[in-house]
């Protein structure tokens, strides 16, 4: 497996319920592990620009709201076969569809709120870590 970088994001819902360390000890325990780690309150132009590729669906309006409405935890997280392992951790975007085990399954609270987010392929794991990390911010191990 190839060793990848992802970007992961506690949402403002795992923040603000205190979740952060239950996420993370599932990510080092299942062999992943945080490269660059910040928490910021994004601005709605920041929650639009990182959304950017639903803009014009449905639940934009929801999305960006929901994400600016509260500190986040964003993190870069490394290991082999990173950005498909955090998509397992992660599981379904619906909680009511996620498997057992899933931080979305025992965290998330609907598909709005559902605690965690994870880049979904190569490319916008890049497109991702960098608009929120400068490289040397990024403290990779391999
Ligand atoms: P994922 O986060 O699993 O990659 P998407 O990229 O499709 O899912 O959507 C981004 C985020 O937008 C989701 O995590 C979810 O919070 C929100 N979202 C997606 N679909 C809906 C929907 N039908 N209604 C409300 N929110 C949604
Ligand atoms: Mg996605």
């Amino acid at each position: 497996m190839a060793f990848e970088r992802t970007f992961s994001i506690v949402k403002p819902d795992g923040v603000a319920r205190n979740l952060i360390g239950k996420i993370v000890a599932r990510i080092e325990a299942d062999g992943l592990r945080v490269a660059a780690a910040k928490m910021k309150h994004l601005s709605r132009r920041d929650a639009e620009g990182f959304y950017a590729v639903h803009k014009g669906r449905p639940f934009f309006e929801e999305l960006v709201t929901s994400m600016s409405s509260g500190p986040v935890l964003l993190m870069v997280l490394e290991g082999d076969g990173a950005i498909l392992k955090w998509r397992d951790i992660m599981g379904a975007t619906n909680p009511a569809q996620a498997a057992e085990n899933t931080m979305r399954k025992l965290y998330g609270r609907s598909i709005g709120e559902n605690t965690v987010h994870g880049s979904d392929a190569p490319e916008t794991a890049r497109q991702e870590i960098a608009w929120f990390f400068p490289e040397s911010e990024i403290y990779t191990k391999n």
